[in-house]
């Protein structure tokens, strides 16, 4: 959510960026947002005169009859003023409403360097990292590798829960918790704190963290209870501190969420992505990282460095992107997607999002830091968050680019370890 006073100081800078957005609807909200806060001020003086002469005005009256003065007007108005107070008090409550709909909905600021797109098409190629490898076979589809060797029951699945679910097993239940575990250590070894969260949030902690279309689109709820099965780690990693004030010393606090994710998408069928690629449950290690305001560009890049980093030692090749004003969505300022090369179906695919959402979240939810200079002052922080590994995807990224003709796969070096030292599944 953007600061009230941002808004109020600098309505151009929110114009510009809802132009560069090309979001029409959104950029007649300014002036009625704009508009309706000024009522907002102007009622709440007016009801604070009308209490203080509520609270004067017996004392008026008292002084009027002891002069023996006639009081019947004095008496009409302390009358009418419980009636009035209430009056103006919905209408203040009825503005004050109004404007938290145009904040909560109205996007983040953008980063200078975001390129302008319409969607997707408009995201740049920032660098390709690893080569590709040349296949002299055809190369089986992932899910049905993965059937044909008993590492993953799509069938029962269904059955059992529906379709968009699977059932991993052996080789492939134990890739999934080394690929988990090594990007933990990963980042354990890089100064981050791991964390299990809960795995429910509630709705106005929600509101907080992420875009509230989100609701509808992506999260499941839980019947007769105010909460939602999480997306990913970051939301609940992100409310942790929701109201707080940090000290300086703490920041950045770097945390890695590891957590199943929950989602309602379940997107197209086609050969390529039936099977691991959009699923309704898969696990996650997330980044997050709350800082300084002006440390959040560099946390950003260091962020990015992480998740190629992991991407680089599992040798799967991929391109970096940055995306643009029309694909980038409400809450990030500056996003960073990498995208893993899919050589079945020769194209690169999303694997790791990372972003850097400036003060939107802590805004929302109310986390601030102390000046150190002065105890009294504080500001909002910033709040950066990137997948590390999404295990769903990688493992059909691994299952595609570590094929052999006879269906055997290589397990990439770094996950031996994890799994036994074994060279294959
Ligand atoms: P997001 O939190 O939406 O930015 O997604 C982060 C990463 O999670 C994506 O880059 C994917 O690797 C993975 N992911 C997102 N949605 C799905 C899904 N429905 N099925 C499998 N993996 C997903």
């Amino acid at each position: 959510m953007l600061d009230i006073k941002f808004i109020r100081s600098e309505p151009d800078i929110v114009r510009a960026d809802l132009i560069k957005r090309n979001d029409q609807e959104k950029l007649a909200w300014v002036d009625e947002l704009l508009e309706t806060d000024r009522k907002v001020r102007e009622l709440k003086v007016e009801i604070d005169q009308l209490r203080q002469r509520r609270n004067t005005i017996s004392r008026d009256i008292n002084a009027e009859r002891k002069a023996g003065h006639d009081t019947s007007a004095l008496l009409e108005e302390a009358k009418s003023l419980p009636d009035k107070i209430k009056e103006l008090d919905s209408v203040k409550n009825d503005a004050e409403e109004k404007v938290r709909y145009y904040l909560m909905r109205l996007p983040n600021i953008l980063d200078e360097t975001v390129p302008v797109g319409i969607d997707e098409s408009g995201n740049v190629e920032i660098r390709q990292v690893g080569a590709k490898r040349d296949f002299a076979f055809p190369i089986k589809n992932h899910g049905q590798l993965a059937v044909e060797k008993g590492w993953a029951d799509f069938e029962r699945a269904a059955r059992a829960s529906g379709a968009g679910f699977s059932y991993l097993k052996g080789s492939l239940a134990l890739l999934d918790m080394a690929l988990q575990r090594y990007a933990i250590d990963l980042l354990v070894n890089k100064g981050f704190t791991p964390v299990i969260p809960p795995y429910m949030m509630n709705r106005t902690s929600y509101e907080g963290v992420t875009d509230l279309s989100d609701f509808e689109d992506v999260m499941y709820k839980i019947e007769d209870s105010d909460s939602y099965l999480i997306a990913t780690s970051e939301h609940p990693i992100c409310a942790m501190y929701q109201n707080e004030i940090f000290e300086e010393k703490t920041l950045p606090l770097k945390l890695a969420g590891l957590s199943p994710c929950f989602r309602k998408e379940i997107g197209s069928h086609g050969i390529d992505t039936k099977g691991l690629f959009r699923v309704h449950q898969f696990h996650k290690v997330e980044q997050f990282v709350f800082c300084k305001p002006d440390d959040s560009p560099r946390l950003h890049e260091e962020l990015l460095a992480n998740a190629e980093e992991l991407y680089t030692n599992l040798g799967l090749p991929y391109h970096v992107v940055l995306i643009c004003t029309g694909d980038i969505g409400t809450v990030a300022a500056k996003k960073y997607d990498i995208e893993v090369w899919m050589p079945r179906e020769e194209a690169y695919r999303e694997v790791v999002s990372c972003s850097n959402c400036t003060s939107y979240q802590a805004v929302r939810l109310g986390m601030r830091m102390r000046d150190p200079d002065d105890f009294e002052t504080k500001y909002h922080i910033h709040t950066l968050n990137s997948t590390e590994v999404a295990t769903s995807r990688t493992i059909r990224a691994i299952l595609e680019n570590y094929q052999y003709e006879d269906g055997s796969v290589e397990i990439p070096e770094v996950l031996r370890p994890y799994m036994n030292d074994r060279e294959f599944l």
